[in-house]
């Protein structure tokens, strides 16, 4: 087959004119009886490249998907516009799914959703053998590997496939896997030396920018004045977190409701249809929240906590502007986040691994440099250059030399004798009265004191910044307490500089965004001048561009 059937297809069925890159290219792999893997950031269209290939070839094609919940949706969107699509799952009744299975029987489906569970109970693959399969979609495809972030355990037996039916090509699609997921994945499908096709995850309209994470709250209320009406998600930690914080967004006035894994199946799928309706405005969510969620015009996504890692990031503001236009994207920081995160994974499975990546997020965290080329870096794609829209090249960070901060902080972790952790260290260096500082004699040690001019909370930024540059590093071992690394003796000892970054607190940043708002609303005074006049008219022409010819 060519590729003209496809195009007409594209156009028939769901009215696009042209394939987006890659999208032609992944279709005509399957035409020639190839596996594939398809890496897309979400949104990129992932579903094109098996749909096109289901309704122009000879026989069904059946798309494994582990999103039960979205494939009846999935399903009545693509008979609207006349794809002869069904799905098969645990949620059916007896007689529902009989008719579905007739259908297939009949030769007369493009396409079948099946869940995991029913493409590998007993029976089915003898059931598929009747009539003819033209293509395995394997959809969210990470969720085969471990290292995924949503390993499902049923997903490993999906090898089968590849085994029982060697010549129909097996796509594997997924919006999030770093180079190991990948492999991971490809492996356990059978596919090992499958093709790749990655598209570029780049969102150059997602504007990234990351925050001190203090006085969040505050904060955020802050953030949503600026935009009225606009539809938005809240990344929580916790369920209990999603709960609190919307409750005081409510209180606040704004509609906005919570959203994790222990509400009812029912509750959860009111909270997503009311956002997708613009009925919510705000869904405060744990991660459990937006898999498969197709909104288009979400735009901000805000984390209230940091992810474990940057495909989980990346995944989630990925559900801001979908619409291609503007959108923001907040991540709160704090050093205690970064711990608290730790503290959770070590006691997991494969915690090694997960580690390193919670680390990878914490040096997106703390990143100095345009954020956009860690982001695409950490998939493999390199930018080359600095992006414009994240808050890095917004402002870029001033540095100072911070060789003395540097080394009030390191002595005093030489003088405690590594014994303790951040918390108290730094109470000590501002000379905390407190009991328990008194009692241990901690007032005796001669750094007591020596950081009396600096807040707890810029404290433990500039610590933050000593364990980024080697200077100091964290025994997770034993009670996170600091230790020195060697760079440390070069400081204190051979008279190294250390060069810190200037760190913003809220007040700097209030003051930053208030004289920004007095430009603005200082502006209209200059009204007659020449830029005035010509921005005027660079509107009106747009509006008249804008306007659809007769
Ligand atoms: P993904 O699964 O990769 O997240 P989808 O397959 O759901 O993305 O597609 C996202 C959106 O892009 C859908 O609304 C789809 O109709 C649209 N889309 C896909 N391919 C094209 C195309 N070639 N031209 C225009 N829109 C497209
Ligand atoms: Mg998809």
């Amino acid at each position: 087959m060519t590729s003209v059937p496809a195009r007409a297809a594209l156009k028939k069925y769901f009215g696009y004119d042209d394939f987006r890159p890659l999208q032609q290219a992944i279709i005509e792999h399957v035409y020639a009886g190839k596996d594939g893997i398809v890496l897309m950031p979400t949104g990129g269209g992932k579903s094109m490249c098996f749909q096109i290939p289901a309704v122009t070839m000879t026989g069904t094609a059946v798309v494994v998907s582990p999103l039960i919940s979205l494939m009846k949706d999935q399903v009545d969107g693509l008979r609207a516009v006349g794809v002869r699509a069904a799905f098969l799952n645990s949620t059916q009744r007896g007689s529902e799914s009989h008719e579905v299975e007739q259908a297939y029987e009949n030769g007369e489906l493009h396409l079948l959703y099946v869940s995991p569970e029913k493409l590998l109970s007993s029976g089915f693959f003898t059931f598929l053998r009747r009539r003819r399969v033209c293509l395995f979609a394997i959809d969210e495809a990470h969720c085969i590997s471990a290292w995924g972030h949503d390993f499902r355990p049923e997903y490993t037996r999906l090898r089968q496939l590849k085994q029982a039916f060697p010549n129909v090509p097996v796509l594997a699609l997924t919006a999030t896997a770093d180079r190991l997921t990948r492999r991971d994945m490809a492996e356990q499908l059978g596919i090992a030396d499958a093709q790749q096709f990655i598209a570029s995850f780049n969102r150059p309209n997602l504007r990234l920018e990351v925050r001190p994470g203090q006085k969040r709250r505050e904060q955020i209320v802050r953030f949503l004045r600026d935009r009225p009406q606009q539809a938005g998600i809240i990344y929580c930690l916790s369920r209990k977190q999603t709960e609190q914080l919307s409750e005081k967004l409510r209180e606040a006035g704004y509609r906005s409701e919570a959203y994790h894994a222990g509400l009812t199946a029912d509750r959860r799928a009111k909270v997503q249809s009311d956002f997708i309706r613009d009925k919510t405005l705000i869904v405060c969510a744990t991660i459990a929240f937006g898999m498969g969620i197709d909104k288009s015009n979400v735009r901000w996504v805000i984390h209230y906590t940091m992810p474990k890692n940057l495909e989980n990031y990346y995944q989630e503001i990925g559900r801001a502007g979908r619409d291609g236009t503007d959108a923001d994207t907040l991540l709160f920081y704090s050093y205690n986040d970064y711990l608290t995160l730790k503290d959770m994974i070590s006691g997991s499975g494969n915690a090694e691994i997960q580690l390193a990546k919670l680390d990878r997020m914490k040096e997106y965290a703390e990143s100095l440099a345009c954020r956009r080329r860690i982001l695409l870096n950490y998939f493999s794609e390199d930018h080359g250059e600095d992006c414009g829209n994240c808050d890095v090249c917004a402002n870029p960070p001033e540095r100072f030399d911070g060789t003395v901060l540097a080394q009030k902080a390191l002595s005093a972790v030489a003088r405690l004798r590594e014994s303790t952790g951040i918390g108290l260290t730094i109470d000590i260096l501002r000379g905390s009265g407190r009991k328990d500082v008194l009692a241990n004699g901690y007032d005796q040690i001669k750094t007591y004191g020596a950081g009396r001019d600096m807040s707890t909370y810029d404290w433990s930024q500039y610590f933050g910044q000593l364990i980024s540059l080697g200077y100091l590093y964290v025994a997770h071992e034993d009670f996170n307490k600091l230790r020195l690394a060697p760079a440390a003796r070069r400081v204190l000892f051979e008279g190294e500089t250390v060069e810190l970054v200037k760190f913003q607190t809220i007040r700097d940043r209030k003051q930053a965004e208030e004289s920004q708002t007095a430009k603005r609303a200082a502006a209209p005074r200059s009204r007659n001048s020449l830029f005035d006049v010509l921005r005027e008219l660079r509107r009106t022409l747009a509006r008249e561009a804008s306007i659809p010819p007769y």
